[in-house]
């Protein structure tokens, strides 16, 4: 997805997979900016890790409490730090900028993928691992009405509830299944990765057709067995693959400082994923 966009607009960068162990974080992310690398993405388990790493927190990183973007940028004689793609030689002194590119993702793919506006929504909320937290935290930002969280670690669920009340009071927490309808089910937990795992949902608590919509952060398998019982049920749903894709588009855009080809991206994203032509 990022090497199509980055051809797309017509650049002489590579965008390569590492494997890193978390004890080596730190030294990985110093080499990158050593190296004159012009940015990073990271992934779990590296998010919350690179928090304490970076030289420069984003109001974005700073507010969901993850890094997963990473931009290094150069001093000028001025004092002024400019994007190292800016740079025709790699300026000798150089710093890391983290941002997090997650929160606005989860958001575009609701709007783009299921044509919902968070504004008012009442959302059944499934998972409070880190995808889950960002999810809740950043749909209370978008005041929605209402949030059901649900959690197997109930304690996290109990955090991330008092963390939306301190923030947004405006928005009822729950910690309960919904006792009526909501708008949307948004599966953030793990299950459904496999086709082995059980149902996402307590069938004796909530049932399916109480939501108009579902969205499953999973995008592979493409359809998880929670999306085809909301398919077949008759409900708008949508895969976690816009997620992916408007988090890498995001961060394309903070590395080039242009608009990021989505299209082309995504098209490289749905073949890469599932294959074909
Ligand atoms: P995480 O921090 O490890 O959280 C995993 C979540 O799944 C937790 O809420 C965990 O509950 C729950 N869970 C795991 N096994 C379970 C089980 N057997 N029964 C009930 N709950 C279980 O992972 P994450 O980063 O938040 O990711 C969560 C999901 O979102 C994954 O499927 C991941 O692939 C997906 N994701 C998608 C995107 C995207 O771009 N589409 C981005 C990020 C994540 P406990 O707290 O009780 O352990």
């Amino acid at each position: 997805m990022q090497n199509a966009g980055i051809a797309a607009l017509g650049l002489n960068w590579c965008y390569l997979a590492f494997d890193v162990y978390p004890e080596r974080l730190r030294e990985a992310i110093d080499g990158a900016q050593a190296m004159h690398y012009l940015g990073l993405n990271l992934t779990v388990p590296h998010k919350l890790l690179a928090l304490d790493m970076v030289d420069l927190l984003d109001e974005s990183a700073r507010t969901w409490g993850a890094v997963n973007t990473i931009r290094f940028e150069g001093k000028h004689a001025d004092g002024r730090w400019t994007p190292l793609h800016q740079w025709p030689e790699a300026p000798l002194h150089v710093r890391s900028h983290g941002f997090n590119t997650d929160a606005d993702a989860i958001i575009r793919a609701l709007r783009e993928d299921l044509g919902l506006e968070p504004g008012g929504l009442r959302v059944l909320l499934l998972g409070a691992g880190g995808a889950g937290r960002t999810a809740a935290l950043k749909l209370a930002s978008e005041n929605i009405k209402e949030i059901f969280l649900i959690n197997r670690t109930r304690d996290k669920a109990v955090a991330v509830g008092n963390e939306i009340k301190s923030k947004w009071p405006s928005v009822k927490v729950s910690l309960e299944y919904p006792p009526g309808d909501v708008d949307l089910v948004l599966n953030a937990t793990s299950l459904g990765l496999k086709e082995a795992d059980p149902f996402p949902i307590e069938v004796t608590q909530f049932e399916i057709r109480r939501t108009k919509a579902v969205y499953d952060m999973i995008y592979r398998p493409a359809e998880t067995v929670l999306l085809k019982t909301a398919r077949q049920a008759g409900l708008r749903t949508a895969n976690g693959l816009g997620m992916l894709l408007y988090q890498g588009a995001k961060a394309l855009e903070i590395w080039s400082e242009q608009p990021a080809p989505v299209e082309v991206m995504r098209e490289a994203l749905l073949k890469n994923v599932y294959g074909g032509d």
